[in-house]
């Protein structure tokens, strides 16, 4: 018997998402989407645990030379079960507030002694958390934070381990939201000024000023950048050193970025490129290095899935109207990203020799969600196959700031959450339901 080519995923490094087209169907690994949409119902985030693993080992293989902890930004998907894959792994976690941590403790309790705290608006209840859970590290953000945590470090007599999230002034190309190392940014204290607020530090008995911290931004491609914000860290350690601090951690961030689009994108290179990068900012400094990854991570092993409602047409625009909206994905709205979105079935390839459909206002659609604001799109003058009511559509690449970044905008419950491992589907989060929406209100 011949085998079937067409049966055999390509291996992981060949293709940077976990989602192939089997028999003209496309699946997560394994798992049949056609089948997941009607058993689980849409829109449906999908993930490759797989997938995940494999990127978090390309992360642990690129800084092996290095001694390092890899902290997962917990921001970029927060879910349980993501968070125990993860922690089993050997990972730790960056969390940005109190509820993070609480996520932390109930995933895997012991990766709290793997965490490290950042964000600019800490309040007392977090401190207290986090110093009860005696986390890792935290990255301050401003003098008064300091000051809080030297109070309440000495309320609770438990020393605090920190950094000073430091302000490189470093340019790194992204959106402007994401972007945060430069002095225009709300992020961090201004290199310079660090010295002396360290200096302040050692009068104060509960702090340990055990490391520096430094992150640029998000879904940033280039690697230049994260070089040039670690040269200069490393030189402020080296000063550090010689007014007598203790500094045994580099804390580099997270931000890297990968392609959202259809160009050739090889994970495993950009993360020894960034790796590279980042070593030649080290130079000869052999602090314990800390690493905050999360798109890269799990953007790519996630997508939303979606069932067409309606094909309408405006005078010259045609919209597709999806189930899923801004409510289960605002990155498009929010950030005007670039989703790919492709057909569940596979489209028939053209026939040799014919040329595609040259892209008029014909095939050209605006993929949009039923969110009553025109914000609400994912994709806009987009080249699609012919959809029709009904079919189900996958946008790629939303593992990362999607369902984290979900709302209940337009009472719409949140959609479920399946975790694909192997042969196995599992359902790490259900759907919401009209109870679950006005639980917490009060007539
Ligand atoms: C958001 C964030 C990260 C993760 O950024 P990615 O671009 O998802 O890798 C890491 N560290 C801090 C402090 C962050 O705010």
């Amino acid at each position: 018997m011949s085998k079937k080519i067409a049966a055999t995923p390509p291996p992981i490094e060949a293709n940077p998402r976990p989602f192939v087209y089997r028999d003209r169907l496309l699946h997560c690994d394994g798992a049949d989407l056609t089948t997941l949409a009607a058993e689980h119902g849409t829109p449906l985030y999908v993930y490759s645990a797989r997938h995940i693993s494999h990127r978090l080992q390309l992360f642990k293989d690129a800084f092996a030379a290095h001694p390092h902890t890899i902290c997962y930004a917990i921001k970029a998907n927060s879910s349980l079960a993501i968070l125990r894959l993860l922690a089993k792994q050997g990972a730790g976690f960056d969390i940005v507030s109190g509820g993070e941590l609480e996520r932390v403790r109930k995933a895997h309790k012991p990766a709290l002694k793997k965490v490290v705290f950042s964000g600019v608006g800490k309040q007392t209840w977090e401190i207290d958390a986090a110093l009860d859970a005696d986390i890792l590290l935290f990255n301050v953000e401003s003098e008064a934070e300091l000051h809080l945590l030297a109070a309440r470090a000495e309320a609770r007599s438990k020393v605090a381990r920190f950094a000073l999230r430091v302000n490189p002034d470093v340019f790194a190309e992204t959106h402007p939201y994401i972007s945060t190392g430069l002095s225009e940014h709300k992020f961090g204290i201004d290199i310079k000024a660090a010295r002396s607020i360290y200096r302040s530090a050692k009068k104060m008995k509960w702090l340990d000023p055990a490391g520096v911290s430094v992150h640029i931004g998000s879904q940033i491609r280039k690697v230049d950048p994260f070089a040039a914000a670690l040269t200069r860290v490393t030189s402020l350690i080296a000063d550090l050193r010689r007014d007598g601090h203790n500094i045994r951690y580099i804390d580099a961030g997270g931000g890297l970025g990968i392609d959202y689009g259809t160009t050739a994108f090889d994970p495993a290179k950009q993360v020894a490129k960034y790796a590279a990068a980042l070593t030649k900012g080290l130079g000869t400094e052999s602090a314990h290095l800390l690493l905050e990854p999360g798109r890269f991570i799990i953007a790519q092993a996630g997508a939303l899935l979606t069932r067409v409602l309606y094909v309408k047409k405006n005078g010259t625009k045609t919209f597709v109207i999806t189930d899923a909206g801004m409510n289960d994905l605002i990155r498009p709205a929010l950030y005007h990203a670039h989703h790919e979105i492709i057909p569940i079935k596979e489209p028939a390839k053209q026939p040799a020799g014919k040329q595609p459909l040259p892209e008029t206002g014909e095939n050209k659609v605006d993929v949009v969600g039923p969110v009553c604001e025109s914000g609400d799109f994912f994709a806009r003058d987009r080249v699609l196959p012919p959809v029709k009511p009904n079919d189900l559509l996958l946008l790629l690449d939303a593992g990362a700031y999607g369902m984290s970044q979900t709302s209940n905008y337009n009472s719409r419950p949140r959609p479920a959450e399946l975790l694909i491992d192997g042969a196995t589907t599992k359902l790490i989060r259900r759907r919401e339901t009209m109870r679950d929406l006005l639980a917490p209100e009060l007539l």
